[in-house]
């Protein structure tokens, strides 16, 4: 079925916009689709067409970093301490989830971030099956992780190496949506010959690697410690350091781990939200990882430490928090923010080159900024950075499939999957 968009707003002036086989087919001016759509094959000649009057048409949005089925701990233990809320909260419930609960949690998640206008996720948790399931079915785009963690035990290590086995071995059943990643968790949860293995394996199967790296200060101090050099430096000493490496947080890089990431081309996920929550004590340095090459892309990590996954508000924070920073407003302007939820994700995670235009897949949203609250509309990339949050989406398109229209969600009963996930976090949380 082709899907056409009736005079939305696109850089300015009113276009119609054929959609045909999950890509930009044609961009028109209002009714010069007329004689294209006479020449859809047959077979294919129902057309759906929407009414996109007075709404902007943007590129869909792209979390770099997420997981994504913590929506069943958001608001379940704020406000403690981070090993105190790990080890008495997070890791317990996390243990007793099952790849149902994941499910509905992963659900609950997708449905919050076609409501948000992104439609692609770099997940990393366990059960990534029950993730691909989910994803899958609600028709969003997603890099799942063949999650990792030996915590120094050899039983901890097989457990982990199976799922992770099992995973690798379906990653490709479940259609061109959905790729896998190798994601040892941590340096500080997984082993030096574990990463070495996992480094080589994402190597031989050509997948990204997807990393939490330098998050906080004791993170670096035990690096030290316990392999005599900073963790980027050691990244590199086992062979995980190239152009597949996402690296997420990377708050505690100094100058010569930038300076050795940005010369292997590998890529830094900044979660501004998560980092602040956390109380992490340090800021991504940005200027200096640009400086450095680093490819910079923007995430917003798990629900338990943002608490949502409304790329919008990170976009905001991660602009606000580089200011400050820096001591200098011209640092990270808005449509550089923009850049790090489209078009620089879709160098690293494709398909495409996250703009509009023709020939491009069709992952795209319509945003309604009509409210008060983004007018009188001086700067379209300002509002959307600074003024606007998710809720300015009124549309939100992947693959060509419409998710969400007008918003109501199309592809899922929403209130089904509000309610099973609510049922999933009180089963994990030990609620009943
Ligand atoms: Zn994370």
């Amino acid at each position: 079925m082709d899907l056409v968009l009736r005079e939305a707003l696109l850089d300015g002036r009113a276009v119609d916009v054929l959609i045909r086989s999950g890509s930009i087919h044609r961009i028109a001016d209002p009714g010069g689709l007329e004689p294209e759509r006479t020449q859809a094959p047959p077979r294919d000649r129902s057309v759906r067409t929407l009414d996109a009057r007075g709404l902007h048409l943007l590129p869909s949005l792209r979390n770099g970093h997420t997981h994504a089925a913590m929506t069943l701990f958001r608001g379940w233990g704020d406000d403690l301490p981070l090993m105190t809320w790990l080890q008495e909260r997070i890791w317990p419930a996390e243990a007793r989830m099952t790849p149902e609960d994941v499910y509905q949690g992963t659900r609950l998640a997708l449905v919050e971030m076609i409501r948000s206008g992104t439609t692609f996720l770099n997940d990393m948790y366990w059960h990534a099956p029950a993730i691909a399931r989910a994803v899958s079915e609600l028709g969003l785009r997603a890099h799942i992780g063949a999650a990792f963690v030996d915590l120094g035990q050899t039983e901890v290590a097989e457990r982990w190496g199976r799922e992770m086995d099992a995973w690798l071995e379906q990653r490709n059943d479940w259609g061109p949506r959905v790729r896998a990643t190798m994601a040892p968790h941590a340096i500080y949860t997984v082993g030096r010959d574990n990463l070495r293995r996992l480094g080589d394996r994402a190597k031989k199967l050509e997948l990204l690697l997807h990393i939490h790296l330098s998050e906080t200060r004791e993170e670096v101090e035990r690096c030290q410690a316990e392999h005599g050099v900073r963790p980027a430096r050691l990244l590199q000493e086992l062979g995980l350091v190239d152009e597949r490496l996402v690296a997420a947080h990377g708050i505690y890089l100094d100058q010569e781990e930038l300076d050795l990431l940005g010369t292997a081309g590998a890529t830094v996920v900044t979660n501004p939200a998560a980092n602040l929550k956390l109380a992490t004590g340090g800021i991504f340095d940005y200027p200096g990882a640009r400086k450095a090459g680093i490819r910079v892309v923007l995430g917003t990590d798990g629900v338990a430490s943002n608490n949502n996954l409304d790329l919008f508000e990170d976009m905001k924070l991660a602009a606000l928090i580089q200011k400050h920073r820096a001591v200098d407003a011209t640092v990270l302007p808005a449509p550089e923010a923009l850049a790090l939820t489209t078009t620089t994700p879709a160098q690293l995670f494709g398909p495409g080159s996250g703009r509009v235009a023709e020939g491009e897949p069709a992952d795209l949203i319509l945003v309604d900024l009509s409210g008060p609250a983004t007018r009188p509309g001086h700067d379209l990339a300002s509002d959307l950075v600074y003024a606007a949050n998710g809720s300015v989406v009124h549309t939100t398109i992947c693959d060509g499939r419409v998710l969400m229209h007008d918003r109501r969600i199309e592809v899922v009963d929403e209130e089904e999957v509000i309610r099973e996930a609510a049922a999933a976090a009180r089963r994990v949380t030990g609620g009943d």
